[in-house]
């Protein structure tokens, strides 16, 4: 039996992520901030929604609940919700500095922690965090953004290295320009220009990095620990 929770699974990379896993047969719980995306999203794929946000310590401990009163205790987590707000780093307030950590970092402490103890007594289980090539290499006007992306990149390995001696594996995906809602939106010049700068010629699909979470989720991925993948079609090679 294979319980996962994916949260910000209402759009993007992270429904793309439901989506797939739901084909292979897992059971998902679909966490979203926005309570219509989640129950959309779960209508299209199967699946149980759960309104959340992933930064508050009581939602956090709802939606483990839900997974385990639907399907049992979660065997894998994909900490996926985020957002993106880009201001040049003078004009960054405190408040979106604080809420940029708030869902990206405390975010994923709150959800690990709340199915880590199920796993660690189970003897396994797998944890997949979104992070960013920005992350890596820091993204212009997005210093908060890089720093939480960062942040879960130290968090992945830190706790890769505390737990995988008791069967849990934790490691990270760090997509490279893939065309979300959000990089759709831009211009079609900036995307070109984009396009044209990486070695492959052509941005990733969300469905791309859901394979990628697939992947590390499989036994296939067994000896994967604290790593950071990065489907990022060339555009930086660490
Ligand atoms: P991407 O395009 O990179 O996948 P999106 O913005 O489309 O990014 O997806 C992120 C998802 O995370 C959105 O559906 C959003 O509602 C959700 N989300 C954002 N903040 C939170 C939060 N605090 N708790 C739960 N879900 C969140």
């Amino acid at each position: 039996m294979r319980n996962v929770i994916v949260t910000g699974a209402g759009s993007g990379i992270g429904f793309a992520v439901a989506e797939k896993l739901a084909g292979l047969g897992y059971n998902v719980v679909l966490n979203d901030y926005d309570a219509d995306a989640a129950q959309a999203a779960a209508a299209k794929i199967g699946g149980l929604a759960v309104q959340g946000d992933v930064s508050d310590e009581a939602d956090v401990a709802r939606m483990v609940e839900a997974c385990t009163a639907e399907f049992g205790a979660p065997t894998h987590l994909v900490n996926n919700a985020g957002h993106v707000h880009q201001a040049r780093f003078t004009d960054l307030s405190v408040a979106d500095f604080d809420r940029m950590i708030s869902v990206h970092l405390r975010g994923t402490f709150l959800c690990t922690r709340a199915v880590l103890p199920a796993m660690i007594a189970s003897g396994s289980g797998c944890v997949v965090n979104m992070a960013s090539q920005l992350g890596q290499i820091g993204g212009i006007e997005l210093v908060h953004y890089s720093a939480a992306k960062a942040g879960i990149i130290g968090m992945t390995k830190a706790l890769a290295r505390e737990v995988s001696t008791q069967g849990v594996r934790v490691n990270a995906v760090a997509p490279g320009p893939i065309n979300t809602p959000l990089v759709r939106a831009l211009s079609d010049d900036w995307r070109a220009a984009k396009a044209a700068e990486l070695p492959l010629g052509h941005f990733g699909e969300p469905e791309d990095v859901a394979e990628t979470v697939a992947f590390l989720c499989s036994d296939a991925a067994r000896i994967y620990v604290g790593q950071t993948l990065s489907p990022n079609s060339g555009d930086v090679m660490l």
